[in-house]
């Protein structure tokens, strides 16, 4: 559609970077011009209006920027689960593997009522990991997820099927191959 279609145009693809041969997308330029960055919320606020999820939680870093502009609209509250080390509090922490060595990330552990309905968000699935470590966390704490999503999915990496065959339905606006 229209929105879609404006939203793909305005994702920057950066050739050999972070290293040789990836072509990183990135979504900068959705947040700089605020008439895609207005249309880019929009599309998630419509997605989720209805259903009145109790929580946005957004994964670390660009999951924050759009997650909890999601959550103002909708009137709800935010949660960020970042990389290790960063919250102040009592967490509970998943790690998962990268292509070398591993990452992890935690929450709060008050941040995630049991029952309550959370919409997990991040700019981008490339192997899925960052999404299903934020899945375990938010169910480890007792809370439902109702969907993960996302602006772009990289399917061909085979994160977004991996999700869906694990539980996870998923909600992604813009692929890439
Ligand atoms: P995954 O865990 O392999 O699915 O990687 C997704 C995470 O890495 C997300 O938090 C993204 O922000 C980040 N990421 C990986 N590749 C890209 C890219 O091409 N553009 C923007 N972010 C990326």
């Amino acid at each position: 559609c229209a929105q879609v279609d404006y939203i793909r145009h305005n994702i920057r693809t950066v050739a050999d970077w972070p290293s040789q041969g990836v072509q990183f997308r990135d979504i900068t330029p959705l947040l700089s011009n605020p008439r895609v960055f207005r249309v880019l919320i929009d599309e998630f606020v419509h997605r989720y209006f209805d259903e009145r999820p109790d929580l946005i939680a957004g994964l670390d870093a660009r999951g924050f920027i759009i997650g909890s502009v999601l959550a103002y609209e909708l009137n709800i509250g935010f949660v960020p689960i970042r990389k290790k080390g960063k919250l102040p509090y009592a967490t509970v922490e998943e790690s998962y593997e990268l292509e070398y060595g591993s990452a992890t990330v935690e929450v709060h552990t008050d941040a995630v009522k049991p029952g309550h309905r959370v919409v997990l968000i991040d700019d981008l699935i490339a192997t899925g990991g960052t999404m299903m470590a934020g899945k375990r966390l938010v169910e480890r704490l007792g809370g439902v997820i109702i969907e993960g999503a996302a602006i772009v999915d990289l399917p061909e990496l085979g994160g977004s099927n991996k999700l869906r065959a694990a539980g996870l339905p998923l909600y992604t606006l813009v692929d890439f191959s």
